[in-house]
This record gives C-alpha cells, sequence and structure tokens, in this order.
C-alpha cells in the first residue's frame, strides 16, 4: 500500500493517520494528472477539434463514472464543482431558495460539519425560515429519534452527514429521507465521509442530493461532486 503513495518516499518514518481530513496521493492519479496535461490538454465541450473531442469525451465518462460509483440513475444527475462545501453551497443558495419561505423548516444535526451547517443557517436566516439542529448524544453520536422526531409539516430540507466527522456513525439516511419526503421535504446528504467507506447507493437511500469531494477519496483537491436527483 505504501508503495504506491510517492509521499511516504519522501516521509518513510511517517504514519499518516488524517486520511479522514485528505488523503496521501496515489502515484496513479499523479500520472493521470500529468499524463492529461502532457498529452491530452483541450478545451473540454467548447472545442470543435479532435483533441477537444477526446477530452470531452473522457471528461463526460468519468461523470458516467460518478453516476455509477453513486449508484445514479443517470449521468445528467452529475456535476462536479470545487469539493463538498462547494456542492453544498450551491444547493443551499440556488436550490435552497426556491423551497425554504418564511415559515418554513430547515432540520439539521448537531454533528454536521461547517459546510452542511452554515449554509443552512444563513439560508433559514435570509428566508425568516426556522432553523432547527437536533442534538446528539453523549457519546457525540446523532439522536436519531431526536432527528425524526424534530421533522414536521413545516420542513422543507432536512440536511444530513451520512458519516458524521464527530463520532463516525453512520446515519440510517433512508429511514430519514421516508419520514422527509412524507412531508414533501428534500434531504441533502454530506457523504464526505462516507464515500471512503461505504457502498453508497443514493436511490436505495433516498437522497434528494449528495455531495462529496475528491481530496478525501485519493483524488485531487479542488474537485468535488453534486449528485440532484
Ligand atoms: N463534511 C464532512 C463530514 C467533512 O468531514 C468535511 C471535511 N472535513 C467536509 C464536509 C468538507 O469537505 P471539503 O473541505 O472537502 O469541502
Amino acid at each position: 500500500m505504501r508503495e504506491q503513495f510517492p509521499f511516504f518516499k519522501a516521509h518513510p518514518e511517517l504514519v499518516y493517520l488524517d486520511t479522514a481530513a485528505t488523503s496521501q496521493k496515489p502515484q496513479v492519479l499523479l500520472d493521470a494528472i500529468q499524463n492529461y496535461y502532457v498529452n491530452d490538454n483541450a478545451n473540454v465541450h467548447r472545442g470543435l477539434y479532435k483533441l477537444a473531442y477526446d477530452t470531452t469525451e473522457a471528461y463526460e465518462n468519468v461523470r458516467q463514472q460518478v453516476a455509477g460509483f453513486l449508484g445514479a440513475a443517470s449521468a445528467d444527475e452529475i456535476i462536479f464543482t470545487r469539493g463538498t462545501t462547494d456542492s453544498l453551497n450551491l444547493v443551499a443558495s440556488a436550490y435552497g431558495p426556491q423551497v425554504v419561505t418564511a415559515g418554513s423548516q430547515i432540520v439539521v444535526t448537531g454533528a454536521e460539519h461547517h459546510s452542511n451547517f452554515i449554509p443552512w443557517q444563513q439560508l433559514a436566516k435570509r428566508q425568516q425560515a426556522t432553523f432547527t439542529v437536533t442534538p446528539v448524544k453523549p457519546d457525540g453520536t446523532v439522536d436519531i429519534a431526536a432527528l425524526l422526531a424534530a421533522i414536521t409539516p413545516q420542513t422543507k430540507v432536512v440536511a444530513v452527514a451520512q458519516v458524521t466527522n464527530v463520532a463516525g456513525d453512520t446515519l440510517p439516511i433512508a429511514k430519514i429521507a421516508a419520514k422527509a419526503h412524507a412531508v414533501g421535504a428534500v434531504v441533502v446528504v454530506d457523504g464526505a465521509q462516507a464515500v471512503a467507506h461505504l457502498a453508497v447507493d443514493v436511490q436505495a437511500m433516498g437522497a434528494d442530493f449528495y455531495a462529496f469531494s475528491g481530496h478525501k477519496i485519493y483524488g485531487p483537491t479542488g474537485i468535488g461532486v453534486l449528485y440532484g436527483r
């Protein structure tokens, strides 16, 4: 395993325990980036010559691969962003105001990362909506009963991590989505800590939006994904 990461040749003495924050980069990734810029570089979707068509095809193939990785119904449900934070801010700022109005409710858990907390807190403030933060238990895990009980007919968005970065607990998204959908709310799932560890199926879990980052799963920094059903 270590041999696949040049980082450990530079730091043979190190055991790296911060992969949940950001992963080290395997040679295969570094080669792919280098190879693209050396051999293939052209303007994706904006050039009318063979090289541009080839890079566009390669780019769209990745969208298809990501759709498969998440169990999405179509590659059209996948867009590329700068990371989880960017994906979640995009949903909160572009889609949020369409469904959250005065008197609406947004529900998040007390174990959300700031990137799945502050955009919703600010949206609620702007729209004069109620912002409900559900409690965590003394061990840091999310209180699922309290979360389910917080969802009301006024709820428009339920924003939760699939795996939290607080205690590492996995939330029962399908159960949460069933309750949310019953009142007409959408479920926004922060998958930043989940995609590296779980077989994700956005359709089975009933996620309406799902976000993750490249840099936590051995990809480059500055690329992320947003799935929208
Ligand atoms: N959500 C969770 C659960 C995370 O652990 C992180 C990264 N620590 C993020 C969101 C934010 O990811 P990024 O900085 O790549 O946007």
